[in-house]
C-alpha cells in the first residue's frame, strides 16, 4: 500500500487549492480524481469575487487568472447590483471567468509544485486508526495517508462514510440550465413571470448562450432532455428561438445544507463537500477555495508536527461560521427571487436600501468576502481580518504585503523604526520583516483603521496579532499559531 501524508479526494476548485497550499509547505500530498481529466460540465460558476483574487494574488498566481478571464462588477444580491470600485483592494471588482477555464489554469499551478493527481480513480471508502487513514479507491487498490480530506463535493463519499451529519433545507425550487446552439437571436436578459426568474445570456459573440429556467414543478428526476429543454422554453419565451443543440442541460435546486462538522479525526472536509447552496451571488466556488486556503496550511503544521492537532480545530471554528452566513444570504436571495407580488415588493425595498451606501458596502463585503472576519479575540480591528496589500518599503527596495506571502510562510511585519523583536526561536517559520508604509491604512465597510505598529500574518493572509514589538502577547500568538519556540540551531 502507497502512503502519503494526505490524500485529496477530488480535484475540482477545492482539492486543487488545498494541494497546492500543501505542496508549497513541502507536503507530501495525492490528489484522488473521479475525472480523467480537468474537463469541466458546462460552465458552472461563473467567475471569482474579490476575496478569491486576493488569496489567489498572495501566492503570486492571481495575474494568469486575470489574464483569462474579464475584470468587471459582477456582485449582486439576488440580481440587485452592487458596485465595489470605491473598495480599499487592488482588486476592487469581480473576474468573469468559467470554471471549466478556471479549473485547468489552477491545475496548471499544481502540477508545476509536482503534485500527482489520480485520475480517473475515486475514493470509495476508508477505515481511520489513530495513526492515519486507509483509503480504498476503485480497482482495489488503497493508499496510506496520515489526514484524508474531503473535497468531493456535495454529494461527498467522505462525509457519508465519515457519518457527518449534513442537515438543512430540502429543495423548494428547482431550475433547469443548459448551454445551447439557437438558429435566432433570442432576447437576452432577465425575464420573470409566475415561475420566478429565467435568463438567456451570453458573455461574448459566438459563445453559446447560456440558459437558467425556473422551472414550474420540482419533482424531477434525473437530468433534462431536449425535449424538456424545448418545451420549458416555450413556456417562457413563446418560442425555442430555433434550439439547433445543447452541449450540456442539467438542473440545480435551493437545497441547502451544512456538514455539522468539518472534521472527524483524521478526516477533513472542504467545498462542496461541507456546504450546499443555490447559485445565488455565486458564491460556491469562491467559500471552497478559501476553505482550502485556511486549511492547507494548518494540516501542513500538523503533519510536519509544528503544531499540534488542536490547531485543526480552528479550521472547522473559523470556517463552519463563513459557510453559515453564505447558506444564509442565499436562503435570503431565494426568498426575495421568488415572483409573487408580496416578495416582488420586499424584493423593491431591498433595491432601495442597496442603493444607500452602507447597506451596499455591508452586503457587498460579505459577498465578495472582504469582510470575512476569524473570532480571534478582543484586540485591534485587524485581529482575525485579512490584511491589507500594502505597498511597503524593505531594505530589498519596494514590494507588496501579498508579494510577501507567495511562498506561503508567516510574516511579522514590522513598521516602526523603534524597537525590535527576537524572533530567533520561529526563525525557521516566521520571517520578520522590517518595513516602511506611508499612506493609510483602510478596511472594506470599517474605513480608516489606526496603523499597528507591527504585524503578525498567517499564510492566508489573516491577522494573527497587531501591536507593539515589546507587546507580552506576541510570543503567546506565535506560539499559539506557529508552534512552541525552540532554540535556534
Ligand atoms: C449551475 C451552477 C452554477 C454555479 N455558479 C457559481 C458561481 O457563479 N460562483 C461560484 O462561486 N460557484 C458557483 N457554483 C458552485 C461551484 O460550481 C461549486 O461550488 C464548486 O465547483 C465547488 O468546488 P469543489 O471543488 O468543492 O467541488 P466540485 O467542483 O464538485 O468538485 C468535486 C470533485 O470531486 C470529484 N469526486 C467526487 N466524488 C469523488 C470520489 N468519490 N472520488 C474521487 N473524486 C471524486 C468530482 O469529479 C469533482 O471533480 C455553481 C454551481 C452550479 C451547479
Amino acid at each position: 500500500m502507497t502512503g502519503h501524508a494526505v490524500v485529496i479526494a477530488g480535484g475540482g476548485p477545492t482539492g486543487l487549492m488545498l494541494a497546492g497550499e500543501l505542496a508549497l509547505a513541502g507536503i507530501d500530498v495525492v490528489i484522488v480524481e473521479r475525472r480523467t481529466g480537468q474537463h469541466v460540465d458546462g460552465s458552472r460558476a461563473g467567475g471569482l469575487h474579490s476575496r478569491t483574487i486576493e488569496v489567489l494574488d498572495q501566492r503570486g498566481i492571481a495575474d494568469r487568472f486575470l489574464a483569462a478571464g474579464q475584470t468587471m462588477q459582477v456582485q449582486g444580491f439576488a440580481g440587485i447590483a452592487l458596485d465595489i470600485s470605491d473598495f480599499p483592494t487592488r482588486h476592487n471588482y469581480g473576474l468573469a471567468l468559467w470554471q471549466s477555464q478556471f479549473e485547468p489554469i489552477l491545475a496548471g499551478w499544481v502540477g508545476e509544485l509536482g503534485v500527482p493527481i489520480l485520475g480517473g480513480c475515486e475514493v470509495v471508502g476508508f477505515a481511520q486508526d489513530d495513526a492515519g487513514v486507509d483509503v480504498e479507491l476503485s480497482g482495489d487498490t488503497s493508499l496510506r495517508a496520515e489526514y484524508l480530506v474531503g473535497c468531493d463535493g456535495g454529494r461527498s463519499l467522505v462525509r457519508k462514510a465519515a457519518g457527518i451529519d449534513f442537515s438543512g433545507l430540502d429543495p423548494s425550487t428547482s431550475w433547469m440550465i443548459a448551454e445551447v446552439e439557437m438558429d435566432e437571436e433570442p432576447e437576452l436578459g432577465f425575464r420573470r413571470d409566475s415561475a420566478g426568474t429565467h435568463a438567456l445570456g451570453r458573455r461574448e459573440e459566438g459563445e453559446p448562450v447560456r440558459v437558467v429556467l425556473t422551472e414550474r414543478l420540482l419533482d424531477h428526476t434525473g437530468e433534462p432532455s431536449m425535449d424538456e429543454l424545448r418545451e420549458a422554453l416555450v413556456s417562457v419565451y413563446g418560442t425555442d428561438y430555433g434550439l439547433r443543440s445543447a452541449s450540456w442541460i442539467s438542473r440545480f435546486t435551493d437545497m441547502t445544507r451544512q456538514a455539522a462538522s468539518y472534521r472527524r479525526g483524521r478526516v477533513l472536509l472542504a467545498g462542496d463537500a461541507a456546504h450546499v447552496h443555490p447559485p445565488h451571488g455565486g458564491q460556491g466556488l469562491n467559500t471552497g477555495v478559501q476553505d482550502a486556503v485556511n486549511l492547507g496550511w494548518k494540516l501542513a503544521q500538523v503533519v510536519n508536527k509544528t503544531s499540534s492537532e488542536s490547531l485543526l480545530d480552528t479550521y472547522h471554528a473559523e470556517r463552519h461560521p463563513v459557510g453559515a452566513r453564505v447558506l444564509h444570504n442565499t436562503m435570503a436571495q431565494v426568498a426575495l427571487s421568488s415572483p409573487d407580488d408580496r416578495h416582488q415588493a420586499l424584493r423593491d425595498t431591498m433595491t432601495e436600501l442597496l442603493s444607500m451606501d452602507e447597506p451596499r458596502s455591508r452586503i457587498a463585503a460579505m459577498l465578495s468576502g472582504l469582510d470575512i472576519h476569524y473570532d480571534l479575540g478582543e484586540g485591534h480591528p485587524l485581529l482575525g481580518r485579512r490584511m491589507p496589500d500594502l505597498d511597503v518599503h524593505t531594505a530589498d527596495g519596494p514590494t507588496r504585503v501579498f508579494t510577501l506571502l507567495h511562498d506561503g510562510r508567516p510574516v511579522l511585519l514590522h513598521l516602526d523604526e523603534r524597537g525590535g523583536f527576537d524572533v530567533s526561536p520561529w526563525a525557521d517559520r516566521v520571517r520578520l520583516v522590517d518595513a516602511t508604509h506611508d499612506g493609510v491604512w483602510e478596511l472594506p465597510v470599517l474605513g480608516e483603521i489606526a496603523a499597528p505598529r507591527a504585524v503578525l500574518i498567517r499564510p492566508d493572509g489573516h491577522v494573527a496579532w497587531a501591536g507593539d514589538l515589546t507587546d507580552a502577547e506576541l510570543p503567546h500568538a506565535l506560539a499559539r499559531w506557529f508552534g512552541a519556540d525552540t532554540p535556534a540551531e
